[in-house]
């Protein structure tokens, strides 16, 4: 008989010489296609004074009508005096991989006579929704996580040629160390190529002076040429000038093409001699987007949980040092600061718990997978023997068995056969 796999769990590793295909090569695959069924959640921010262009240039970047065109406001109609929050999702898929796609877009941001804490209602948005996700993560039952986290904030850049306003430098100052952040040089087409150079060697300089960090497209060690290369053309654009249009073209040559036309020509969406949207596009969904998420999960929300958990602490402190007497003000202190510690040792401890739990299912699913893969191909192999063995003996003994009284039924008695 051949040789039993060990039972799952069973810690004698031999190391063998695969004779054929068994297939957990196939494992990436498999893990790929369970998220596939799952489906994504991917949540953009727009950000950026009205008329930039912002939701053309979604619209444009998913190729579907998300948002509708907006109406103008009539001239005497009341105009709201805060910045609102509206958030758009649709589900969309795309060769079988399904993305449940949120937007949300920050009206009046930056069209009022005083703009100073726009910034704020955003900022707001983002923190509540890492904390709804800390609740749901705190939750026993964690399985149906619903991930409302901010994962890009595009930052649409007023076309001036000029420098950063004060607005754009609050507001990235601001939202830096909560969301990763992206510029966008809005309406590019109203610049020159020179112009476009120069306002964004400036805008970097701006950003790099006020110690800004802006989303990068990572890179990793053994990175092999090409994604060393693509990461470096994508960089070299931002910040992204982009055009936005959903309306088709036609090129002098012919060619339909999403674009705006002008009375001296045609500007193309997609032409990356035109504006960087084919690059924008690439950094935000094509390459980077498993990237954007994780970076929010594993840097952003993360820094940001840290940082509410003591914040926690140190509120509770406050409240309780009433006391004049030094001594016992310090044990006290010395209490609650260990008190606080242990809070913050047991959460990560939780936390890490949970982690492990979470590792733990998963390698035990695919772990059964691969055993039913190789049972599968086990059976098969055997029959395969089965067949052979009993043609071989009909040849041998030049005549026909049936089934249940040949040899062939004496061999399936003697245990041959499972
Ligand atoms: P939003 O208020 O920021 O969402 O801006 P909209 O997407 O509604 O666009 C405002 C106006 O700008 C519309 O008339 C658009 O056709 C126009 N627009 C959008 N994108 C571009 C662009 O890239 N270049 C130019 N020149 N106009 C644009």
């Amino acid at each position: 008989l051949p040789h039993q796999p060990p039972a799952p769990g069973i810690s004698s590793v031999i190391r063998k010489k695969l004779m054929g295909y068994v297939g957990f090569a196939n494992l990436p695959n498999q893990v790929h296609r369970k998220s596939v069924r799952k489906g994504f959640q991917f949540t953009a921010m727009v950000v950026g004074e009205s008329g930039l262009g912002k939701s053309t240039l979604v619209n444009t970047l998913f190729d579907t009508p998300l948002y509708p065109p907006k109406e103008p406001l009539p001239p005497h109609a009341e105009r709201p005096s805060t910045v609102a929050i509206e958030s758009i999702s649709a589900d969309i898929e795309e060769n079988g991989v399904r993305l449940r796609l949120t937007v949300v877009d920050t009206p009046g941001f930056g069209d009022f006579v005083n703009n100073e804490e726009s910034w704020k209602p955003i900022v707001e948005s983002i923190e509540s929704r890492f904390d709804s996700y800390l609740e749901q993560e705190n939750r026993v039952n964690r399985s149906k996580i619903v991930d409302n986290r901010v994962h890009a904030c595009l930052y649409f850049l007023q076309p001036t040629g000029h420098a950063l306003k004060p607005i754009d430098i609050e507001f990235m100052r601001r939202l830096h160390t909560k969301v990763n952040l992206i510029p966008i040089i809005a309406k590019a087409d109203t610049l020159t190529d020179e112009e476009v150079t120069d306002f964004k060697a400036r805008i970097l300089a701006d950003i790099a002076y006020h110690n800004i960090h802006i989303f990068q497209a990572p890179t990793y060690e053994n990175e092999d040429e090409e994604a060393i290369t693509e990461v470096e053309e994508i960089t070299s654009k931002i910040p992204f000038a982009v055009v936005g249009s959903t309306n088709i073209v036609h090129t002098p040559d012919g060619r339909e093409v999403r674009g705006r036309s002008y009375p001296w020509g045609v500007i193309e969406v997609d032409n990356e001699d035109h504006c960087d949207f084919v690059k924008l596009r690439q950094m935000l969904i094509r390459t980077y987007m498993e990237e954007l998420r994780e970076y929010t999960n594993d840097v952003l929300y993360e820094n940001w949980r840290t940082e509410k958990l003591l914040s926690m602490g140190v509120a509770q402190d406050s409240s309780v040092f009433k006391e004049i007497n030094p001594a016992q003000r310090m044990q006290e202190e010395r209490v609650l600061h260990e008190a606080k510690l242990a809070k913050m040792e047991a959460e990560m401890k939780m936390v890490f718990q949970q982690k492990v739990q979470e590792k733990e299912a998963k390698l035990k699913q695919s772990e059964e997978e691969l055993y039913a893969r190789h049972r599968e191909m086990k059976e098969a192999l055997e029959k395969q023997r089965i067949d052979l063995d009993e043609k071989k003996r009909k040849l041998e003994s030049g005549r026909p068995l049936t089934p249940e009284t040949g040899k062939g039924a004496s061999r399936k008695a003697r245990g041959f056969l499972r």
